[in-house]
């Protein structure tokens, strides 16, 4: 028997538990309004929490089984679970080492007593240390659309970044073998019959080409930072650029100008994608999201579905406070002249904006 058992005997564990479901209750609260307001929640059961996952020894089973059980205790996405335990794979081999092998880094998650993690005995709870992952998980602007390693690197800071990635197909399989061999569906999103749906929730604060801004092409929808945009509708990403101050630059995977917050003085659409769609008789249709927080998460030249997320919503470019600019254009490419009102097109395809 390993050492988990060591670390889960007595009665430490029952103190640390409610420690930790107190401190899993305020996270869930801040969740609770973040997540009604991306519409993300995707929630998962724990229907076999004694599985051993094919591959996994007893000793990593049950680690993954503490994983799993404080995601949904805490009420975390099962994304979150999936993030959670690609960590540890990465981190520990899902083993909870009290050895330190860099610096005093210990446990599933190679967590750091130094840097405000714990105290050695609480990372080494297993409970605990899955605890703390989800906490600083859950602060992450956007966790839920970013690349698993964005997502597992922005909670860990590793000097190897890259590598939770390959650790993503076999943490799918290891999440589901407590789950009944299912993940919820994570996009429950209202797909108009004409197979349109909302960019992002949230009031519209300025319009199209109002008597105020006569050069505004398009629709500001007030949502919070970090709030998922999804593609309105199906089509083939056009453009992935970070334009500010009328400079343009493709995404490079490192630090750009869009990667700050901007000011209406800028000038620009910030991190923006394009996305070009084709109604019922074969026109085209381009849908143009501004104002990113980062990188968008998909690519030119993928095909999305309707209400699949591209990104989040931030204030790059030129943006006054965190919104979704929202245009559509009746035609490709999409230029000033065949920009239409986008609560008009959306009313006339089912989508009351
Ligand atoms: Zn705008």
């Amino acid at each position: 028997m390993g050492r988990v058992i060591a670390y889960a005997a007595g009665g430490v564990l029952a103190v640390v538990v409610l420690i930790a479901a107190a401190a899993g209750g305020v996270v869930a609260a801040i969740f609770g309004g973040d997540g009604a307001a991306t519409g993300e929640v995707c929630l998962g059961t724990v229907t076999n929490p004694g599985a051993t996952p094919a591959g996994l020894s007893p000793e990593q089973a049950r680690n993954a089984a503490v994983i799993v059980a404080v995601g949904q205790r805490m009420k975390v996405p099962v994304r979150g679970w999936v993030i959670a335990v690609a960590t540890a794979l990465q981190e520990s081999d899902l083993i909870n080492s009290g050895a330190a092998t860099d610096h005093d880094s210990l446990g599933l998650f190679q967590q750091r007593p130094s840097q405000g993690w714990g105290t050695p005995e609480q990372i080494m709870n297993p409970d605990y240390a899955a605890s703390k992952f989800y906490e600083h998980l859950l602060r992450v602007p956007g966790w839920q659309t970013m690349p698993l390693t964005d997502a597992a690197q922005a909670v860990q800071r590793s000097a190897f970044p890259d590598a939770y990635q390959k650790h993503e197909a076999r943490a799918t399989e290891i999440v589901k073998a407590y789950t009944g061999g299912t993940l919820p569906s994570c996009d429950p999103v209202a797909v108009s019959a004409f197979g349109w749906t909302r960019p992002a929730p949230g009031p519209i604060v300025s319009g199209f080409r109002t008597p105020e801004r006569p050069e505004h092409d398009g629709l500001d929808i007030g949502a919070p930072r970090g709030t998922v945009i999804r593609a309105a509708s199906a089509g083939v990403v056009v453009t992935v650029l970070c334009n500010v101050a009328g400079t343009s630059y493709p995404p490079t995977g490192g630090p750009l100008p869009c990667d700050t917050d901007g000011n209406p003085g800028l000038g620009g659409c910030g991190w923006y994608v394009q996305i070009r769609h084709h109604d019922n008789t074969g026109g085209d249709i381009v849908s143009r999201y501004c104002h990113m927080l980062r990188q968008p998460a998909v690519r030119v030249g993928q095909t999305v579905t309707a209400g699949q997320p591209i990104g989040i919503v931030g204030t790059s470019g030129n943006s006054s406070g965190p919104h979704l600019h929202f245009e559509i254009h009746l035609g490709y490419p999409a230029t000033r002249d065949n920009a239409t009102d986008p609560a008009a097109f959306m009313a006339a395809h089912g989508v009351p904006m």
